[in-house]
């Protein structure tokens, strides 16, 4: 049990009393000491710790990795986004997140911009070609990453504690991070001190009430090892309730992907086999993630 403790629910901080509801093929208590290659792999086998539904209506593991070893984990890791495979479509998809934050983006010239997982620093790149007077700072713990986000931004941090006191922010946004954060409200609390009144946050997630997430049960990709609970609409909204901040939407987000590598995952999801496809034409899909945009 060394690497791995027993949590609360993050947003309601009540005990998990219910049953798992959703459950690994491999249970990784049982069977497996994680490590940092099998973090890394993309899994045909479906390891991950089960979830249960909180009282609160959070999807939420009961048992998860402890701070230091994921901080281990993810301080090198490759690039996030598909192993480099496909840019272009990672750069569609992000902008269209740009486009639900554009009235923002151009309001104001000198905004002060802070994104957390910058990640490739492609949604970086998105945000200054619309407003090149931007200020902005970056948080993205993979510090394999650095080397070309410090070519976007001379403030790149690899821990959120370390971005300066005084700096407060317009815009924060958090592109799939939350998902990834454990004791996220807390994280959400660290967030919004650094925000100026009237101030934004916007983030992307997995919705695990989306119709992907209920046609592949137990083989829908975002169960994982790395997301200690998963949201839906309702969830979030109780999580930035708690918080004090206001809604200004929540909105599905379009995925765009080469059919080819689409059909490929799917295989591996629902066949367990792994083949791969020409990368045919791209589409775009609501395939399961919202957005949304809360102000201080
Ligand atoms: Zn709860």
């Amino acid at each position: 049990m060394k690497d791995f403790k027993i949590q609360n629910c993050p947003i309601c901080k009540s005990n998990i009393k219910n049953e798992a509801i959703i459950k690994p093929d491999i249970d990784p208590l049982k069977s497996l000491k994680i490590r940092k290659k099998l973090w890394t792999i993309f899994q045909s086998e479906r390891i991950f710790f089960p979830y249960h539904r909180c009282q609160c209506g959070l999807l939420t593991n009961k048992i998860f990795l402890k701070e230091k070893m994921l901080k281990h984990l993810y301080s090198d890791m490759s690039d996030n986004v598909h192993s480099g495979e496909d840019v272009q479509n990672d750069i569609k998809t992000k902008n269209g997140y740009l486009n639900q934050l554009k009235d923002i983006l151009y309001k104001k010239k000198d905004l002060k911009f802070l994104e957390i997982g910058a990640d490739n620093g492609n949604f970086l790149s998105l945000v200054k070609k619309t407003n090149p007077k931007v200020k902005s700072i970056v948080v993205e713990p993979n510090k394999r990453m650095h080397k070309k986000l410090k070519s976007l931004t001379n403030k790149v941090y690899n821990d959120i504690k370390k971005v300066p006191k005084n700096e407060k922010f317009d815009l924060i946004v958090a592109i799939h991070v939350f998902d990834h954060v454990p004791n996220f409200l807390r994280f959400l609390k660290i967030l919004k001190n650094k925000l100026k009144k009237g101030g934004f946050i916007y983030g992307v997630v997995h919705d695990e009430k989306s119709v992907m997430a209920k046609i592949l049960g137990n083989r829908w990709p975002a169960y994982r090892l790395q997301h200690p609970h998963l949201f839906n609409p309702t969830t979030i909204n109780k999580a930035f309730l708690k918080l004090k901040c206001n809604k200004k939407f929540i909105k599905k987000t379009v995925n765009f992907f080469n059919f080819g590598f689409l059909l490929k995952h799917l295989i591996m999801a629902v066949f367990k086999k792994k083949i791969n496809f020409p990368n045919f034409f791209t589409i775009g899909l609501k395939l399961g993630n919202f957005s949304f945009l809360y102000y201080k």
